[in-house]
């Protein structure tokens, strides 16, 4: 076996220990005799594995009484839809356009209602944050909107909007449990595990109940509900139900790592490792404003198309896989999640400045 150190954006690298585990158990599930995949979502053990999944991850963002823990599926994509449908009661909501991903989300909310883009950083490329200490958010939007890591770009917010009292959603697909947050901040937090927690098929989106009505937009179909899946515990149907399995092993993982604090620490480290690198490089550049880098996505160029391809390819090579840069922006990014080891990073330094050297 030989594993490579993996910087896919997504899905992305998961922990080993969690890998092992969900390997030994895949015959026979704690005496069940069955798989995970093969048990009844109604059953005992399941209910078990689902319960412990949501506690775990209750403990680790510290989430108020006052939220429910959705396990949905649909990707991040699918709440693109669900967020208007569910939210806009007076059919307008403010969008905060920093990248693809916060963009797809203001086209697909026009479907619903009237998206009103307050802000914006497409001029440059989407390469840095907009200021949004003072928006102009229309009096009567039923939220702001905001994609809080942008993936591809490699930006992040470091501090919240001011949303001037309107409920905040939040798309933080890439920096999930990357760091400790405040929960109360927001209305709804929601991610697609595939990039930061676990395999693809589930999202999760923590939501706070006064948000969770029955007074939806006409015609919104029972499944894109979040009373229905908020009464039923997120069982309603079949959920994902091994991919509901593994992140739960990712939230024990995390417990042990010790909690978010602990990881954002570690997600420094291990981004300074890269961006002082880059920084001082002749050959590689970052290409994001400096205070508004990601700790989980780093986009970097050489200036040279040609050479950007010889880099990815000898990496490749070398077992640094999953470089190459988002098709509409080209280069390269190296996602550097929760569970990329500090040396994937260092070895991924000295690979490039052996390069550099070379080049
Ligand atoms: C990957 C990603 C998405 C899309 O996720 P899907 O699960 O493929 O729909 C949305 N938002 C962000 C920030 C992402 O990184």
């Amino acid at each position: 076996m030989s594993r490579v150190y993996n910087f896919s954006a997504g899905p992305a690298v998961l922990p080993e220990e969690v890998l092992r585990e969900a390997a030994e158990e895949m015959m026979d599930y704690k005496g069940s005799g069955m798989s995970v995949m093969e048990m009844s979502h109604r059953s005992k053990v399941y209910d078990g594995i689902i319960k412990e999944a949501e506690a775990d991850l209750r403990e680790l963002m510290d989430i108020p009484d006052n939220y429910k823990v959705l396990f949905l599926q649909g990707g991040a994509s699918q709440q693109f839809a669900m967020i208007p449908m569910n939210l806009m009661k007076n059919k307008k909501a403010a969008y905060i356009v920093t990248g693809q991903w916060a963009k797809k989300a203001f086209q697909e909310a026009q479907n619903y209602g009237e998206a009103v883009k307050v802000a914006s950083s497409e001029d440059e490329t989407f390469s840095y944050i907009p200021d949004c200490s003072d928006l102009d958010i229309p009096e009567d939007a039923d939220y702001v909107y905001i994609c809080e890591n942008n993936t591809i770009y490699g930006t992040k917010y470091k501090t919240l909007p001011n949303t001037k009292g309107h409920t905040l959603v939040a798309d933080v697909s890439s920096c999930f449990l990357s760091e400790p947050v405040d929960v109360s901040k927001y209305g709804i937090i929601y991610g697609g595990v595939q990039k930061n927690i676990g395999p693809a098929g589930v999202v999760i989106v923590i939501i706070r109940e006064d948000l969770i009505t029955e007074d939806t937009l006409p015609g919104t179909p029972t499944m894109l509900k979040y009373k229905t899946h908020a009464d039923a515990d997120s069982l309603y149907n079949t959920p994902p139900a091994y991919g509901i399995y593994i992140c739960g092993k990712v939230f024990k993982w995390l417990k042990k790592m010790g909690g978010l604090s602990a990881m954002k620490e570690r997600n420094e480290e291990k981004a300074k490792i890269l961006y002082d690198f880059l920084d001082g490089s002749k050959m590689f550049k970052g290409t994001v404003r400096k205070e508004d880098r990601s700790l989980m996505n780093v986009p970097f160029v050489t200036g040279d198309k040609e050479l950007d391809a010889k880099f990815v390819k000898e990496a490749e090579a070398a077992g640094f896989v999953n470089l190459k840069g988002h098709r509409t922006v080209g280069g390269m990014r190296a996602s550097i999640y929760n569970a990329m080891p500090k040396e994937g990073v260092e070895k991924l330094v000295a690979f490039m400045k052996k390069f550099e050297e070379e080049n």
